[in-house]
């Protein structure tokens, strides 16, 4: 569905593969970088957020690039995600938390929260 959005939507900004990774549109906007996702729902905004960052950050440290900022467009929303210092690290720290956590032998035991009821990757967790 966000593919097919972006066909349609802001014609000036271009699809951009990089790496296995594909962003909906990608364009320069007043001398920086603006990355576009488009969301069939905003069901779990926090995550949408989280998934633009984690390309901003992936295309910022690979390319070099100076200033890189993203917008995730759902109907008439759209959140802005800065793609600031402060985030950057952020970004980077949750990484390296990530990292340990898929290092460890065995996975902690499952722990139900709200979000749960609604994850796509419910049937591997229970
Ligand atoms: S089902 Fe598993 S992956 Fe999904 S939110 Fe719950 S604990 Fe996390």
């Amino acid at each position: 569905m966000g593919k097919a959005l972006a066909e349609i939507k802001e014609k000036d900004l271009h699809q951009f593969p990089f790496s296995n990774l594909k962003f909906d549109k990608i364009g320069k906007e007043r001398g920086h970088y603006l990355v576009t996702e488009y969301k069939k729902s905003f069901k779990n905004p926090e995550g949408a957020k989280m998934q633009l960052l984690f390309y901003m950050y992936l295309l910022k440290k690979n390319l070099k690039l100076k200033e890189i900022n993203g917008k995730v467009i759902s109907g008439k929303k759209v959140i802005y995600v800065e793609g600031s210092e402060e985030n950057m690290q952020m970004m980077e720290k949750l990484l390296e938390e990530i990292a340990t956590f898929v290092s460890n032998p065995l996975p902690p035991k499952p722990k139900k929260i709200p979000f749960c009821k609604k994850c796509g990757y419910r049937d591997y967790c229970f």
